[in-house]
């Protein structure tokens, strides 16, 4: 079978949409593309910077600063997916503390980072075989994907999972901080001007709170056999 589609998953923070997606890259041996990470790395570039900070933010510092922010992805053959790269420094770790999570809804909310991402994520995908997950793949990036997923479980199921996680990688946590991360990160997300969280039209809703990884899997994969 040699069509190749292009997948979009957006949806709440913590519903699991990498991990589907990689699932998903791995299984049809598309390029898996994690948005929110290359958002997590502009933002930990604006924090080096002193751009951002809990109680301040310089937009246009940021703004006169970013081309100095260069991107990239490189494939890591043990794990299976790429990881994220910040000025040729590997950053996929930095960029996961909440310290980052507590700061990137409000560098996401800046048009011109948008503009710079939004354009990096149109050319990886522009030749199809892509899973992308984010906030706006399915709205903004990609509008004509042909299998558009919205993920959503309820804010404590996605906080229990999101403080398994950090706990897991050693990180020193509470559970009531990544609840309300998670509920503040929502609502900044949903409610800003540009390229706010929103299900598109034609996007399949996944209410992920009671389904195991294996059978969301399966449900999503015969989504996409119907499309190739
Ligand atoms: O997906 P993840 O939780 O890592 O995303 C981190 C943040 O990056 C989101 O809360 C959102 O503010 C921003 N983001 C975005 N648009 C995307 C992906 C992520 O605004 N496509």
């Amino acid at each position: 079978m040699n069509k190749k589609i292009t997948i979009a998953i957006d949806g709440y923070s913590s519903t699991g949409k990498s991990t589907i997606a990689k699932q998903l890259a791995k299984k049809l041996g598309y390029i898996y593309v994690d948005s929110g990470a290359m958002y997590r790395a502009i933002t930990l570039f604006a924090m080096q910077c002193d751009f951002v900070s809990q109680d301040h933010l310089d937009t246009q510092g940021l703004v006169d600063n970013l081309d100095m922010a260069k991107l990239h992805f490189k494939f890591n053959k043990a794990l299976g997916y790429a990881e994220i790269f910040l000025n040729d420094k590997n950053v996929e770790k930095q960029i996961r503390t909440l310290e980052v999570s507590n700061l990137v809804s409000k560098v996401a909310a800046i048009s011109e980072v948008r503009k710079k991402l939004v354009a990096i994520q149109k050319s990886i995908g522009k030749n199809k075989g892509v899973v992308m997950d984010g906030r706006d793949i399915g709205t903004v990036v990609f509008k004509d994907a042909e299998l558009k997923l919205f993920m959503t479980a309820s804010a404590e199921t996605r906080a229990q999972r999101r403080f398994d996680e950090l706990i897991e990688k050693g990180e020193k946590v509470s559970y009531e901080a990544i609840l309300t991360n998670v509920v503040e990160r929502d609502k900044m997300d949903s409610t800003r001007k540009d390229s706010p969280l929103v299900k598109a039209n034609d996007a399949i809703e996944i209410d992920n709170s009671h389904l195991t990884k294996e059978a969301q899997f399966e449900m999503i994969l015969e989504l996409v056999e119907d499309r190739l």
